[in-house]
């Protein structure tokens, strides 16, 4: 064998406990016992340390070609790999041109190649009027389309209504195409009026309802039952959904829900006047709503937390009006899921099996890379993160990986250091220590 990685806490689909990982050629050959490991040509033992499978982060927005300013391929394969992070799915906007045809998906391979340090998958985007590119761009690789229902804060990526919707659902069913969806509607964000201090917190998130949410994911399940087409809610923020979600599985309706790490951590209440580094659309909400999100992972209504992570220039923030309203929305925090679920998870009892298979194994699923990705299986590729549960840290904004550094994780203090990465078998991070880029389009 090429290489063996060992460990006391390797976690496996359906256990936790010693083992060995042989692997040949980046691929994993077999999962052994923990002795068993005479042919390794090169030996890791981790220890005490997890050993899980690397994570598979399916939401993150790179921005580049045309904003690269904002992030690139270099820097947030960078944060990714330093995160424990083996494979991300870059969001359809942002970049200019969007991925909403076969030529700019083209360009974004072209922007993409020989940049990246991890494994890297495409959406493509449904807009109005582009549903006769869908089908060339699934060919050409996109692991699915992204549609948003309320404008998305670029001009080049337009807001979809029911009736675009109607045309492009059943060309997506027929490609057997998930979509994704940007569940707010522009009705109930309409009728709120932004009263009160910009810099108050409280007034944006008066500005986003949760009935905003409720609404579009009521859409989105019948148009998905009406359709049959495979729809999945991205960044979930309002709790009152998912009993949507629920009674929409006990019938059968193809749906799946991701929440993400920072309305699972920060409560509406503790955010500060004027610190628009928390401001992301949907909103963080309030504390109560935080505590029905994680019964909803617990019961697995949402089956999964991707990152989410959308940076932009610091200046677009606005931290110095601390206007809230007007602030670009979106938090970045790809290097930052893994020590904050787990934080958050520990506490309230859960395991490393439920870390796994919301950061792992159902993202790889989602994008149908589970022959591949997110687990620790013969077969797999030998992605692999060793990472220290019970090790505590203070986040230094500074010290990320990413672009742009403001992030409303600086100060916190987090349980979960990520010490080595492997991608296809080949180590790629090391205390600190990134190795050259051999991450490929996938
Ligand atoms: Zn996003």
């Amino acid at each position: 064998m090429d290489l063996v990685i060992r460990g006391r806490k390797v976690v496996l689909p359906d256990s936790i406990g010693p083992c060995s990982i042989h692997v040949r050629d980046g691929v994993i050959d077999s999962v052994r016992d923990y002795d068993d490991v005479s042919d390794a040509r090169e030996l890791i033992d981790a220890g005490d340390a997890v050993v899980m499978a690397g994570l598979v982060d399916t939401h993150v927005h790179v921005n580049a070609p045309g904003r690269t300013e904002w992030e690139g391929f270099e820097t947030a394969t960078r944060a990714a790999s330093a995160g424990g992070v083996t494979t991300l799915v870059d969001m359809p906007l942002n970049s200019i041109p969007a991925t909403t045809t076969l030529a700019a998906f083209q360009t974004k391979l072209d922007e993409a190649v020989d940049k990246c340090f991890v494994d890297v998958g495409f959406w493509g985007g449904v807009v109005p009027g582009n549903t006769r590119e869908l089908a060339a761009m699934r060919e050409a690789g996109v692991v699915g389309f992204k549609c948003f229902l309320v404008p998305s804060g670029v001009d080049e990526f337009q807001d979809v209504s029911e009736e675009h919707l109607r045309e492009a659902l059943p060309e997506l069913a027929r490609l057997d195409a998930l979509l994704i969806v940007h569940a707010e509607l522009p009705g109930p964000i309409g009728c709120c009026s932004a009263d009160g201090f910009a810099s108050d917190y409280s007034t944006f998130l008066a500005s986003r309802p949760r009935e905003a949410e409720n609404q579009a994911v009521e859409l989105m399940i019948r148009l998905s039952r009406e359709f049959g087409a495979r729809v999945h809610i991205v960044h979930l923020s309002s709790s009152d959904a998912v009993a949507l979600l629920r009674e929409a599985h006990s019938d059968g309706v193809a749906i799946t829900a991701e929440t993400c790490p920072h309305y699972l951590h920060f409560a509406a209440e503790e955010i500060p006047a004027g610190a628009t580094e928390f401001k992301c659309c949907p909103p963080i909400r309030e504390r109560e709503n935080r505590e029905r999100l994680w019964q909803a992972l617990a019961e697995g209504t949402i089956d999964m937390i991707v990152s989410d992570h959308s940076p932009c220039p610091g200046g677009m923030k606005l931290r110095e009006s601390g206007d809230f309203l007007a602030a670009w929305g979106g938090i970045a925090s790809l290097q930052l899921r893994l020590p904050v679920v787990w934080t958050e998870a520990r506490e309230r009892g859960f395991s490393l099996r439920d870390v796994a298979k919301w950061l792992c194994e159902n993202p790889a699923r989602q994008v149908r890379l589970e022959s591949r990705k997110g687990s620790i299986a013969a077969g797999c590729d030998a992605d692999v993160v060793i990472w220290n549960p019970d090790r505590e840290f203070v986040v230094d904004a500074a010290a990320l990986q990413h672009r742009h550094k403001l992030t409303p994780y600086h100060g916190e203090t987090l349980h979960g250091v990520v010490e080595k990465t492997f991608l296809r078998g080949r180590k790629i991070y090391d205390g600190g220590t990134v190795s050259p880029p051999t991450g490929m389009l996938i």
